[in-house]
C-alpha cells in the first residue's frame, strides 16, 4: 500500500496530493538539516481521524513553543478528513496512521514553513505487539533536565527523536521491544508512548511535565474511564508501582494500547480483564 501524501499551504488555502514516488523536500529544509519542526501522529479508523481536537491543540502548542506560525486547525482538520476518507475508499475501513509535519522550512526561504501530512498502513510490528505485548527495558534518558532554560521547548512534540530511536535500537539489540525512561526510581514515559497502570479500580499515569509528554491517547482514555466509573489520576510513578500493577500498558495514538509483558528481567503477570483498556480506547 502506497502512502497518501498531502502538501498543505502553510498559511491556509489549498492542499494538493503529492506522489510518494517523487521527492518532496529541498536539501536545505530544516526538517532534514536540523530536525527543527513539530509533528503529530493520528490514528485513522474507518476513514475517520480519532481524537482530532486533542491532536490539533497539541500541534498548535508545539508550533507556538518553537516560534512557528500557529497551524490553522480548520485547514489541518479538513485535509486530514479528506485524506482519511480517500484512504478508506482505496484500502477499506481498517486502521491506518496519519502523520502531520510542520518544519521551519528552507534556510533559503525564511519564514515559510514546510507543511504536509502522510497516511500509511499500520506496520506488521504494531500488529504483532497488539497480539503478543511488549518486553520493555528501563533506563535513564541520558540527560538530566534541571532548571529549564528560558528558550526551553519542553512539552513540544518535535521532530528531534534521534535519542529515542537510539534507545529503541539499543533495547532491540538486547531482545526487548521497547524502552521506559526512568529518573532514579521514578518512571517517566516510553520512547514513543505514555505509561498506564491498572490496579483494582485505579488507573494511573505519570504526571505530564518537562520529562513526560502530555499524551492524547492517555487523555482520551482517562476521559472515558472516569465516565465508566474508574478512579483515574496523574501522579508520580515509581518502578515498584509497575511491578505491583495488575496491568501495565504503553499507549500512543497509532499503536493504541500494548501490554507490557516483561520489565527488564522480570516477567509481568497481568490480572483482571485485559480488554478494558482497549475497549475504553475503542478497539
Ligand atoms: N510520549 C512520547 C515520547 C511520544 O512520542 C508519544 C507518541 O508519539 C507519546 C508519549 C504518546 O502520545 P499520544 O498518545 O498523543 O500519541
Amino acid at each position: 500500500m502506497s502512502p497518501l501524501i498531502y502538501i498543505l499551504e502553510p498559511f491556509g488555502g489549498s492542499t494538493r496530493e503529492h506522489s510518494p514516488a517523487l521527492p518532496m523536500l529541498f536539501w536545505d529544509d530544516a526538517a532534514v538539516t536540523r530536525g527543527d519542526g513539530v509533528f503529530e501522529s493520528i490514528r485513522i479508523v474507518a476513514g475517520t481521524p480519532v481524537n482530532l481536537d486533542r491532536h490539533l491543540a497539541r500541534f498548535i502548542r508545539s508550533a507556538t513553543l518553537l516560534g512557528l506560525p500557529a497551524p490553522n486547525p480548520d485547514h489541518w482538520a479538513t485535509a486530514t478528513r479528506e485524506a482519511a476518507e480517500k484512504w478508506a475508499s482505496l484500502h477499506g475501513d481498517g486502521e491506518a496512521a496519519c502523520t502531520w509535519t510542520m518544519s521551519r522550512g528552507r534556510a533559503s526561504r525564511p519564514d515559510i514553513p514546510s507543511t504536509w501530512l502522510v497516511v500509511k498502513p499500520l506496520s506488521e510490528e504494531i500488529l504483532r505487539q497488539h497480539a503478543e505485548g511488549v518486553k520493555v527495558l528501563t533506563g535513564p534518558r541520558g540527560y538530566q533536565l534541571t532548571k529549564p532554560a528560558p528558550w526551553s521547548i519542553t512539552g513540544a512534540k518535535t521532530l528531534a527523536y534521534a535519542e529515542n530511536m537510539a534507545a529503541l535500537r539499543y533495547a532491540r539489540s538486547r531482545g526487548f521491544d521497547d524502552v521506559i525512561f526512568t529518573d532514579g526510581e521514578q518512571v517517566l514515559e516510553g520512547a514513543t508512548s505514555t505509561i498506564i497502570t491498572v490496579r483494582g479500580n485505579k488507573i494511573r499515569t505519570p504526571q505530564p511535565g518537562a520529562e513526560v509528554l502530555a499524551g492524547t491517547t492517555q487523555a482520551l482514555l482517562f476521559k472515558r474511564a472516569l465516565k465508566a466509573g474508574w478512579n483515574c489520576r496523574e501522579k508520580p510513578m515509581y518502578y515498584g508501582d509497575l511491578l505491583k500493577a495488575d496491568q501495565v500498558w504503553l499507549v500512543s495514538s497509532t499503536r493504541g494500547a500494548v501490554r507490557v509483558t516483561q520489565l527488564d528481567d522480570a516477567p509481568l503477570k497481568s490480572r483482571g480483564d485485559l480488554d478494558t483498556v482497549r475497549e475504553l480506547l475503542g478497539r
